[in-house]
């Protein structure tokens, strides 16, 4: 099983007065607020990685579309499920509010081969609807 490692860390500032318990609450709080959020984040974005490297190929050596297995999406245009190119990340990436917080997700784009549609799928990888829930 593939194993990650999140380091979160908090900054408390200790030059003036010390620290008081208003302030440590505050920065725990701030961090169980961040933390579960920023790990699904963390477990998703190499789990997207390693499936496109066996759908689609090693980065920058795509195997032949007929080469390529079956992917977990389909093309939004045209319902293709093989033949794809990675055509990079787009700007803002994808938020999803889930039970753990909102979740960050880096928008790496596919391109189907068979009618050039880009799109994100990593929504549809993790079955959530388009829009946030
Ligand atoms: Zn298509």
């Amino acid at each position: 099983m593939p194993a990650t490692h999140r380091s979160v860390r908090i900054d408390l500032d200790l030059s003036s007065d010390g620290v008081d318990l208003a302030c440590l609450e505050v920065a725990a709080v701030d961090f169980a607020r961040r933390a579960p959020g920023e790990l699904v984040a963390t477990a998703v974005q190499p789990m997207a990685g390693e499936l496109f490297d066996v759908i689609i190929g090693p980065r920058a050596f795509p195997a032949d579309d007929d080469a390529q297995p079956e992917a977990p999406w389909a093309c939004t245009r045209c319902g293709n499920r093989r033949g794809f190119r990675r055509r990079g990340q787009r700007t803002g990436g994808r938020t999803v509010l889930t039970k753990a917080g909102r979740v960050r997700l880096a928008a790496w784009q596919v391109e189907c081969r068979r009618c050039g549609r880009r799109y994100v799928p990593v929504l549809e990888l993790l079955d959530v609807a388009r829009h946030p829930r």
